[in-house]
């Protein structure tokens, strides 16, 4: 077998494989010399749980990485001056269950040292160039190492190429996803201001004291009106900070400057970047870009090859469910091949393979991203949505490996038809939510809790007691259905806006935030 890509897809696969058929020849073919840094750095607790109760790595990453508490986001409107002024809602103390902020170039090179501990055989600094595909037949893989090229011939190949979608592209099953066009740009940075330290402490007591846990380690959201930046701690001081904007509401600042410094100008309009960034500055050479980041893949497997990982497809950072889906794709990919080894038909587990990620990503994208940077600058509208998303993720995801181990992960997110009611609920108000914050728009209404507000949850638990406050903030949603939402109940729907680019704005106040609003319709690097 040959593994195209040794980063964190590919040697999870590889180690599941190896484990479970110590006797199987893998090969992993991997283009860096070492890993850089890359995105990809805040787990949840699904991807926790496979990196650490599946895969084995709870001791290492305790000791290498930082761990996580939970999710915290950042508002502001024109009446948001200062840091203590911007709305807030997270969690009020530490998180219960584990997750870490990793930095992937450690996490991965150690995952891949494992794989190759386990037996794989490791090709790197190694470039695979094509890949012949023979459904039912062995499969020829065009490797480039040094001045050598290389032909290897596998029954099956598995490919982890992540972004570079090797097979997908070769073979023209890439599709774009044009319901939702969004860019990152993002940098290490140095010289970020500590959440909990003694100058915010000092300077914002009441702020300071409002949030018991610990608020640099949670992955904090500075959140605008069509774009969100994440805000990721990494063991030995650096923070990973980036924007992720929908390009239909956001028109990237263009210009001369460097990308880290119209990175920085661009986050720095918001009050919470503006003191969290106040010395900080990117990592000379760490500052990248990347558009249209939503894709899938007609085919992930056939008879012979299965694709894992970002090589599988992407839908969106927020929410980190990058390595959700990788867990998934490597632990089903792992799964399919040792099932046809043992003699199963292949037909049948390939088709149920395409057809249960081709069925979560389309869910997982309707029920939870649609139209989702219409309303995540809102905190209202937020308070509502996140609490419906977090709870029911609880009750409906976390909860399944809790319950089942390393099983839960053959079934990816949305895939079982027990799904359906949560993903119908799911889809339905992240819909309303997303009319109602045109609605506001249209009235300048939009974004008005966004100053000198808190919102602070005590945690949710993996099982039913999430019922409670999921139940709270369904109440919450019919009531606020019921004040304004009836204004677009029958109106036709609206297109959004092209390239605002604000934070949160009423435009009946003063535009403070104007430096943010940029023409020109195509984000340009
Ligand atoms: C802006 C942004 C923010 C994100 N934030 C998060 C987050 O906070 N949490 C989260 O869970 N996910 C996040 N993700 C998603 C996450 O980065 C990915 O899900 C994850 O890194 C996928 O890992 P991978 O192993 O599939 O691919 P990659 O990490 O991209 O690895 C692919 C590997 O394949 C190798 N390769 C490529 N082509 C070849 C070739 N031809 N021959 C040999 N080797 C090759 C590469 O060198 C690389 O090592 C984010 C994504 C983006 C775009």
């Amino acid at each position: 077998m040959v593994v195209i890509g040794g980063s964190l897809a590919g040697a999870s696969t590889a180690l599941l494989l190896l484990r479970a058929r110590p006797s199987l020849r893998v090969a992993v073919v991997e283009k860096s010399a070492s890993f850089p840094r890359r995105v990809g750095e805040a787990t949840v607790e699904v991807s926790a749980y496979f990196l650490s109760r599946v895969l084995g790595l709870t001791q290492f990453i305790n000791e290498t990485q930082l761990t996580k508490h939970g999710m915290r986001f950042w508002f502001a409107n024109p009446g948001a001056g200062t840091l203590p002024e911007c709305s807030e809602l997270g969690g009020r103390y530490l998180s219960r269950l584990p997750a870490w902020q990793v930095d992937r170039s450690t996490l991965d090179e150690e995952v891949l040292r494992r794989a190759a501990a386990a037996g794989a055989t490791l090709m790197r600094p190694a470039k695979v160039r094509q890949v012949r595909l023979h459904e039912g037949g062995p499969q020829r893989v065009t490797v480039e190492s040094g001045a050598e090229t290389l032909e290897l011939t596998a029954r099956w190949v598995v490919d982890a190429s992540g972004f570079t979608c090797l097979l997908a592209r070769q073979e023209g099953w890439f599709r774009s996803n044009q319901a939702h066009p969004t860019s990152a740009c993002w940098a290490r940075w140095t010289g970020v201001a500590d959440w909990d330290g003694l100058d915010l402490a000092t300077r914002f007591p009441a702020w300071s004291q409002a949030c018991h846990g610990i608020r640099n380690t949670a992955t904090n959201h500075v959140v605008g009106d069509g774009w969100w930046a994440w805000f990721i701690p990494l063991k030995g001081g650096d923070t990973s900070v980036g924007v992720v904007f929908d390009q239909r509401r956001v028109a990237w600042p263009a210009g001369p400057e460097p990308l880290g410094r119209r990175l920085k100008t661009f986050l720095c309009a918001h009050p919470t970047a503006r003191e969290i960034l106040k010395d900080a500055e990117p990592v000379d050479g760490d500052v990248r870009w990347r558009a249209n980041l939503a894709y899938s893949c007609d085919r992930i497997a056939g008879d012979g090859f299965v694709i894992v990982g970002d090589a599988a497809g992407f839908i969106d950072p927020f929410y980190s469910p990058g390595m959700d889906w990788l867990s998934y794709t490597a632990t089903r990919a792992a799964e399919l091949v040792l099932r046809t080894l043992d003699g199963e038909a292949v037909e049948p587990l390939v088709r149920a393979h395409n057809d249960d990620f081709a069925h979560s990503y389309g869910r997982w994208f309707d029920a939870v991203y649609r139209d989702k940077y219409s309303w995540m600058g809102d905190f209202e509208l937020m308070q509502i949505g996140f609490r419906l998303d977090l709870g029911l993720y609880y009750m409906g995801v976390v909860s399944q490996p809790l319950r089942d181990g390393a099983k839960a992960f053959r079934h990816p997110v949305f895939s079982l038809p027990r799904s359906n009611i949560p993903y119908r609920l799911m889809a339905a108000y992240n819909r309303r939510l997303a009319r109602i914050a045109d609605s506001r728009r249209r009235r300048g209404v939009f974004g008005r809790g966004n100053c000198g507000r808190r919102y602070l949850l005590n945690g949710f638990l993996p099982d039913n007691s999430t019922g409670r406050p999921v139940l709270d903030a369904l109440f919450a949603w019919i009531g606020l259905e019921l004040r304004e939402g009836w204004r677009t109940w029958f109106a036709p729907g609206v297109k959004p806006a092209h390239a605002s680019g604000t934070l949160a704005v009423d435009p009946a106040r003063p535009a403070a935030f104007s430096s943010q609003v940029v023409t020109g319709g195509t984000p340009a690097r």
